[in-house]
């Protein structure tokens, strides 16, 4: 099913879609395991499942469709693939359109893509692409339901929050019919974000990431990575659990159940758990939103 019929539909029945986010296993038996994992997050009824794929081009590249075709075809989930394209000329964008199309996927999230690190395969490679609205209208053209990522602290790059919401807003003119947010820990940021972005003239559904902090190394990644921001309470967990690393998942899944609550209740187009291939934080998150 397309994505903007999901969250149309909802909105109809005054119901908040909740969706999930799975990565290709790393190593062999990509297919395999990912099965195991599309399996279990599957069963727990979500209303579509998200597939990252990688920029660097290493690991499993090129998997992404079919498990995304998988989750439709075995589970009756419906999916959307992720397609990156900041290490793609145009003849490699028109052949991953082709064989996303051959998978039959119906959804893509379009996106630029982590910058390719030395060690990857894509590195250096030559790109006709610099922002992820560009292949939007490509990929509208063949037929896809497309979406692209927000940011509700303002993407790492982007000088202030201002300008990343006028950048968001290219996409949506571009043809995206869905947006999907970075991780947050703090659901006041993504309130705010929200009216921003109202006011930039955004209309399409924006659904809120959210990602259970698991260790101190975990989360000092995501900070690099994508700037998110630490509020207090996150610190005082950290801090408390510090020794703990059990109670500390506990904690981390807990903040994001509570996050997940607050957000249905104030109204979100959508909630988007990023569930790191662990069913048993999708789990966590259903039993909180029931
Ligand atoms: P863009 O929208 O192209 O933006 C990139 C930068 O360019 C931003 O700073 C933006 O403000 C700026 N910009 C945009 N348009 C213009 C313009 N016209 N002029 C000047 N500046 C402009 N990465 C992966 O590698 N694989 C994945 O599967 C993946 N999945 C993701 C899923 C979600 C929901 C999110 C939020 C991120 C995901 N990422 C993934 C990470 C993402 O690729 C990075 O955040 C990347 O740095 C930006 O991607 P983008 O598509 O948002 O880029």
């Amino acid at each position: 099913m397309r994505i903007d019929d999901i969250f149309a539909q909802a909105k109809e029945a005054g119901r908040t879609p909740v969706s999930f986010e799975m990565f290709p296993p790393k190593g062999e038996l990509t297919l395999d395991r990912a099965r195991e994992a599309a399996g279990a997050l599957s069963a727990l009824s979500p209303d579509f499942i998200s597939v990252t794929c990688s920029a660097g081009g290493g690991g499993n590249f090129g998997q992404t469709a079919a498990i995304a075709h998988m989750i439709e075809d075995e589970f009756g989930v419906s999916s959307v693939a992720h397609l990156t394209c900041m290490s793609l000329t145009r003849e490699q964008l028109a052949a991953r359109v082709e064989e996303y199309r051959a998978a039959g996927v119906h959804n893509v999230l379009a996106l630029r893509g982590d910058r390719p690190t030395p060690e990857s395969p894509a590195f250096g490679a030559p790109s006709d692409y610099a922002y992820a609205a560009q292949i939007i209208p490509t990929l509208v053209e063949a037929g896809f339901c497309v979406g692209g990522a927000a940011y509700p602290e303002g993407h790492i790059e982007c000088e202030d929050l201002a300008t990343s919401v006028r950048h968001l807003k290219l996409k949506q003119d571009a043809g995206a019919s869905f947006f999907v947010t970075q991780l947050f820990f703090d659901n006041e940021v993504c309130y705010r974000f929200l009216d921003l972005a109202e006011k930039a003239g955004i209309t399409i559904p924006i659904t809120c990431g959210i990602m259970p902090f698991m260790s101190r190394a975990q989360i000092s990644r995501m900070v690099f990575m994508c700037g998110a921001s630490l509020p207090s309470p996150v610190i005082k967990l950290l801090a408390k659990y510090e020794d703990d690393p059990e109670s500390l998942v506990k904690a981390g899944i807990d903040y994001a159940c509570r996050q997940l609550v607050d957000l249905r209740d104030h109204g979100v187009d959508g909630l988007h758990v990023y569930t790191m291939n662990r069913p048993s934080v999708a789990r966590a998150a259903m039993g909180a939103l029931s």
